[in-house]
């Protein structure tokens, strides 16, 4: 007898940045029938303004588990998707004399080979004999993460949306979503491409990965998360460069080999951005201070090798945002079910229909293959009635983002500093 096939889940994906290509993609890959909306361009948020460092480096469980799988498939990826290519290069992390964070080094790198990654202590004369464009007689200690690299994030996007679009997933770009109530078990939601609202459509789940404008969109439902957009900035100098990605946590700058020269940034502003109108261009401080980290980093305080001017004073430099939430970790996970979040997860209850994605501290690009696939996997486990909590479920529950209420207010963490890469448990 001919059994009748169940029809494929429909899953909406609101983002098209790198979490929600990697979703989309995946989702199709596993046989739903995916609807990317992209309020602009594929790559036009904060992805397509990212510098692109690529490390699994982390202390932490959770971290140090997603970071390896992210960069597991960037090795695939690179083997086997056109248009993107993965650029090994050793990562350290370099703390200047005098400064007290020094001291949690040797207890990080110790935690982060516990996880299997190929790091060690060095100390600055081994650093400089190894790397000899760095200059190191200032640094108190530094760790050398091997298996790191870097890549162009908009080339990621795009050549993996390609591949979604093959996979069958329908791209809609410069189409923004307003998202509805959940009616029936599923989840309108209302596109929008410049002129009057289209007629709404109902699907079994939408997944928001709508970066800095996650909390508004959510806000918009009924849906609050606290997710809170920061500006951060980044430069390409021509100033030529063919040492390893540097984190200079003192002075709380990245800098790394670039196609052009050579790329640097940081210049977090620890405010609340409006994602609608925020300023996109550089602050004249931070290219002060990046051209100070350089001098500093590349030749001890004098200008870099070959460089005769400011080397910052001919950098394209741009900002961009990047998103906080009160612990430093993302919100990843089903935000509603019957409409109590309290009921969510529970397998006599209805699927949920909601999802986020977002809040990655200026490490999203870099976790986009691992937290995608998460989303899929979790997407589609839900609707199939596996409770968020049960232990075959592929959701993290570190980043439940029903852990908190959503009205939370907080001070914005830096992303890449030491102490939030060292906390214990
Ligand atoms: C200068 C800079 C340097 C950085 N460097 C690094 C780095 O080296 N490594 C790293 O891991 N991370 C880095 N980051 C952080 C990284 O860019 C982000 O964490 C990551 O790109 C987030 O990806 P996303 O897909 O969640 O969001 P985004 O890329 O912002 O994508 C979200 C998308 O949603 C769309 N959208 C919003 N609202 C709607 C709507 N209503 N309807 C339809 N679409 C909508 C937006 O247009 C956008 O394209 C950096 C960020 C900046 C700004």
């Amino acid at each position: 007898m001919n059994e009748r096939a169940e029809p494929a889940p429909t899953v909406a994906v609101v983002g098209g940045g790198a979490v929600g290509v990697t979703a989309a993609h995946d989702l199709a890959a596993r046989g739903a029938d995916v609807t990317l909306y992209e309020r602009g361009n594929l790559a036009g948020g904060s992805s397509g303004r990212a510098a692109g460092l690529l490390y699994d480096a982390y202390a932490e469980d959770v971290d140090a588990t997603v970071g390896a799988r992210a960069m597991e498939r960037f090795r695939a990826f690179d083997r086997s998707l056109p248009g993107f290519s993965f650029t090994p290069c050793p990562y350290v992390i370099a703390v200047r004399e005098g400064d007290p964070d020094a001291d949690a080094v040797p207890a990080m790198v110790e935690r982060m080979r516990d996880h299997g990654r190929e790091v060690r202590t060095l100390d600055p004369d081994a650093l400089g004999e190894r790397f000899s464009a760095l200059w190191t007689d200032d640094l108190a200690v530094a760790a050398v993460a091997e298996g790191a690299g870097w890549t162009d994030p908009p080339s990621y996007v795009r050549a993996l949306g390609d591949r979604a679009a093959r996979e069958g997933v329908a791209i809609e770009t410069e189409t923004a979503v307003r998202l509805g109530p959940r009616t029936d078990g599923k989840r309108k939601v209302h596109p929008s491409n410049g002129g009057a609202e289209a007629e709404g459509r109902a699907f079994d789940a939408v997944a928001v990965a709508a970066g800095a404008h996650t909390r508004s969109l959510l806000a918009a439902a009924d849906v609050p998360v606290p997710v809170v957009p920061y500006r951060v900035q980044a430069l390409v100098a021509p100033v030529a460069y063919d040492g390893p990605m540097v984190y200079d946590a003192t002075a709380d700058a990245y800098l790394r080999p670039h196609p052009d020269g050579l790329l640097a940034g940081d210049g977090t502003e620890p405010v609340p951005a409006d994602p609608d109108d925020y300023r996109r261009e550089a602050d004249d401080w931070f290219r002060e201070d990046v051209a100070a980290v350089l001098r500093e980093r590349l030749a001890g305080g004098d200008a870099p090798a070959g460089v005769d001017r400011d080397p910052a004073a001919d950098a394209r430099a741009w900002a961009g945002l990047c998103t906080a939430t009160p612990d430093g970790d993302p919100l990843v996970g089903p935000v509603d079910a019957s409409g109590e979040a309290a009921d969510r997860g529970s397998t006599a209850g209805p699927a949920p229909t909601l999802f986020v994605a977002a809040g990655w501290q200026g490490h999203g690009f870099m976790r986009a293959p691992a937290i995608g696939e998460t989303v899929a996997e979790g997407v589609l486990a839900s609707l199939a009635g596996v409770a968020f909590e049960d232990p075959d479920s592929p959701w993290i529950v570190a980043f439940d983002p029903t852990r908190f209420d959503g009205d939370e207010t907080f001070e914005i963490a830096e992303g890449m500093s030491l102490s939030s890469r060292t906390d214990e448990e």
